[in-house]
């Protein structure tokens, strides 16, 4: 009989490639399977803070606030390649929340926990101080400062499937889990290969069920009836556009809906604003920005900023829904953020579904979600179950302020670099950029040039150790390529990944060999 799994995944977003890293840390074999892409769910659509959530705090949600709060330094120390600090501006609006609570709130924020490194909240003159200076002129004269962190989140998603093979996982991508079912003392999940059809049968001891919006899919096709538990999606859309402004803070504007949307320098030449709150009631895969969320964020963002945004500004938009936890609550943003686990451990073979679970707390999570399962596993834990807050993630391993540092090692080693290149590479990959670019010695050495300093090199590491196929995989979810890339260099890229992906039987099933 095949090889039986301590611990079977079905998702891989940021909540089952976390628990997969966790798990095989700890010594467990596991083994983790996703339909598409990593990160092709909500995990690549957020806002990608890495925040306690200052809203939440309106919503008494005091213990993730905290936990998520806690968990910001951590982070930044695992992985001070993909998280970077980030200062947010929160101008006071006369009418709406008065100044005494924000500061309130920002105080809080300050104090619940975890804020060593960075700067506390400061009070702005913005009437004369640079930072007014993109706002609607004479319209705000007060306003606060505060710390949170920015994330790539797609990337940090392939970066826990990474150090989970690295200590051992299995990480299945394009496999889809098309039953689950408890056998002879076992769990037995029938996956699908999204390019071949072929089927395989995986054996675990334990299964988790990490599939985000589809968690109520994956149940039904497991212990159908077995749950009372429910999932809300909400759906949260963001718009790109050029960079409004200069300097590198992000603003954080309040609505009259009590709503509020970020407003986030993006990706060196481009602004990123967001997000949306709306139920969502279709299929995950199909959500859409809406023509009203378009026209609410121009006229959110336009009501604090000097120049109004406008549609055609638009250069790139995207939505997700949150899998939220269906708490009851009559409003999508107020239904808690927090997570839930719920545990069906019929014939002592258990399914653990996720509900929830912020980008933020990726790593709180898996934790409690194996303390929840160490009743029924085998006892070989070789590390201390929070060995995750200090191990980095791979290529993380370099201090917190060392990536001006580790630009410039790039450039001096490999001095054929452009220092908009080496910065890319050095944000991507941190130390691993090393690997990738090996023993180049002119930039003709890696390889074919795909555009935007994309090179074959780097095409070639991205498919051998980050599980990428398709175009979309690398400028998407890898990086961010697509806001550059032109239509055709996007089409020569993906013919040229089709003829070098390794399972000649994948080009077979899509007709294109
Ligand atoms: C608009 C928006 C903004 C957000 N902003 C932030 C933020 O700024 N900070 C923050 O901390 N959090 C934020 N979040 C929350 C965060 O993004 C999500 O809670 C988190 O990404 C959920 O991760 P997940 O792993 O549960 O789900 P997903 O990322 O959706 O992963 C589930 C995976 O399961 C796979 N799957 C489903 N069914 C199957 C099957 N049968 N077989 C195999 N695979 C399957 C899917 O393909 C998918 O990849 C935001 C969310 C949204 C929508």
């Amino acid at each position: 009989m095949d090889h039986i799994y301590d611990l079977a995944i079905i998702g891989g977003g940021i909540n089952g490639c976390g628990i997969a890293r966790d798990a095989a840390g700890q010594g467990l074999s596991v083994v983790l399977c996703e339909m598409n892409d990593l990160a092709s769910g909500t995990s690549s659509w957020s806002t990608k803070l890495i925040h306690g959530g200052l809203r939440y705090l309106e919503y008494y949600e005091f213990r993730l606030v905290r936990e998520a709060l806690m968990e910001r330094e951590v982070l930044w120390r695992i992985a001070p390649h993909i998280i970077h600090p980030l200062r947010l501006v929160l101008p006071h609006h006369d009418g709406l929340r008065p100044a005494w609570l924000l500061r309130l709130g920002l105080f809080l924020y300050d104090h619940l926990g975890g804020r060593k490194l960075r700067p506390p909240t400061r009070t702005l003159d913005l009437a004369h101080d640079a930072l007014g200076k993109p706002l609607a002129p004479g319209r705000f004269s007060r306003g606060f400062e505060y710390s949170d962190w920015a994330v790539d989140d797609a990337r940090l998603v392939a970066l826990n499937a990474r150090d989970a093979a690295d200590r051992g996982a299995r990480i299945l991508t394009r496999s889809r889990a098309i039953k689950a079912e408890r056998r002879d003392g076992h769990w037995e999940v029938t996956v699908e290969n999204q390019f071949t059809s072929a089927r395989s049968t995986l054996r675990a001891r334990t299964l988790v069920n990490a599939a985000g919006p589809w968690v109520e899919n994956v149940l039904s096709q497991s212990t159908p009836g077995s749950t009372t538990a429910q999932v809300r999606l909400v759906q949260g859309s963001h718009i790109v556009v050029p960079k409004l402004y200069d300097h590198d803070r992000a603003y954080m504007f309040q609505n009259s809906d009590g709503r509020i949307i970020f407003v986030i320098p993006y990706q060196d030449d481009f602004t990123l604003i967001g997000t949306t709150d709306v139920d969502y009631d279709g299929d995950p895969a199909a959500v859409r920005i809406t023509e009203s969320e378009v026209s609410y964020l121009c006229a959110s963002a336009s009501a604090y900023l000097a120049k109004p945004v406008t549609p055609e500004q638009i250069v790139w938009t995207y939505a997700g829904v949150r899998p939220l936890y269906d708490d009851g609550a009559s409003e999508a943003k107020a239904a808690t953020r927090d997570y839930v686990f719920e545990l069906d451990a019929e014939r002592n073979l258990p399914l653990l579904s996720i509900f929830g679970g912020k980008i933020t707390t990726f790593r709180r999570l898996p934790e409690g979600a194996l303390e929840r399962l160490a009743p029924y596993r085998p006892e070989r834990s070789n590390a201390a179950s929070d060995w995750t807050a200090i191990s980095p993630l791979p290529g993380g391993d370099f201090d917190v302020t060392g990536l001006p540092a580790l630009v410039q090692q790039l450039r001096r080693d490999w001095p054929f670099l452009s220092s908009t290149h080496a910065r890319r590479l050095a944000n991507a990959y941190g130390t691993r950029a090393r690997d990738l670019l090996g023993q180049a010695k002119v930039l003709a050495d890696l390889g074919l040039d795909f555009g935007a300093t994309l090179t074959e090199a780097e095409v070639r590491f991205l498919m051998a150790t980050e599980w990428a196929r398709t175009a979309e995989d690398i400028i998407w979810r890898r990086s961010k390529l697509g806001l550059r890339l032109s239509a055709q260099e996007i089409t020569a890229l993906d013919a040229w990944m089709m003829a070098h992906r390794s399972n000649d039987s994948e080009k077979l099933a899509l007709g294109r060999a």
